[in-house]
């Protein structure tokens, strides 16, 4: 009889588990477990991105500053993670690449930056990583990887050794990016925000185009991590040219925001 009532308590406590976690994790109301929470997500991510940026240099111009948090805030708020409070930074690096911490925490490196001509490819890079924030990715790897003990010691912002290595740890799997199917998922959810934006998501695709000639190139070591992290861009423009078709997008007009992007670029060194 008792071990009939350990079964129901069991059951019932499962059920109440999955309720209390199952979290909107993409467009048309996509559900998935997830077992951190969003305020252990967002502890985590604040501890992650401290390490960032004592890394890193993060570039401290106001005008860049607020263009790039500008495009992001407005990317995050059409997003199906509106709820949290986003946070978008530029590092000063040669590198070819961009990143998000969990809980909102984006960057995304000067390199990057300049080889982009247009406010819309720049809007693709950022709804991207906001696709990968919404479907937490980096949270559900990070807890495969460190298990979900160390991953909350992280959100407790514990000072121990351990927790400060698990820290560092963390990133370098951040930086080694997702499964292909994640990262198609990014592409999709970043094209449909973007698009929701204003912007015109041929923008992602222009983007992609020069990884390509990149790639063929092979004369800069600065995409090496993007390569290693990221499905090949062919494959990506294929996908996401297809998915652009799904959008109907009819005559919604759609920028580019070139004028805009060239002020800012000028100011990069
Ligand atoms: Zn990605």
């Amino acid at each position: 009889m008792l071990k009939r009532t350990s079964i129901f308590v069991f059951a019932l406590m499962i059920m109440a588990f999955s309720l209390f976690n199952c979290a909107t994790t993409g467009p048309g109301g996509k559900k998935s477990l997830i077992l951190v929470s969003t305020a252990d997500e967002v502890s985590i991510g604040q501890n992650m991105s401290k390490e960032v940026e004592s890394q890193n240099k993060v570039i401290e111009n106001p005008v860049v500053e607020n263009y790039v948090d500008g495009i992001g805030q407005k990317l995050a708020k059409l997003s199906d993670r509106s709820d949290l409070q986003y946070h978008f930074k530029v590092l000063d690096s040669k590198e070819i690449n961009a990143f998000a911490c969990p809980g909102g925490f984006i960057y995304v490196y000067s390199g990057l930056l300049k080889t982009m001509d247009n406010e819309a490819q720049l809007a693709g890079v950022m709804a991207h990583e906001i696709g990968h924030v919404v479907a937490r990715h980096s949270v559900k790897r990070l807890q495969q990887v460190l298990g979900l003990q160390v991953l909350l010691s992280i959100a407790l912002g514990e000072s121990s050794q351990l927790t400060q290595q698990a820290v560092g740890t963390g990133l370098t799997v951040i930086l080694q990016g997702y499964s292909r199917d994640n990262e198609y998922e990014a592409d999709y959810d970043g094209a449909l925000y973007m698009t929701k934006a204003g912007y015109n998501p041929q923008g992602m695709i222009q983007l992609f185009q020069k990884f390509v000639a990149m790639e063929q190139d092979r004369k800069t070591t600065a995409l090496d991590k993007l390569f290693e992290s990221h499905p090949p861009s062919a494959d990506r423009i294929a996908r996401v040219q297809e998915e652009i078709k799904s959008f109907n997008l009819g005559d919604k007009p759609l920028n580019y925001g070139q004028e805009e992007y060239r002020k800012i670029k000028s100011l990069l060194k």
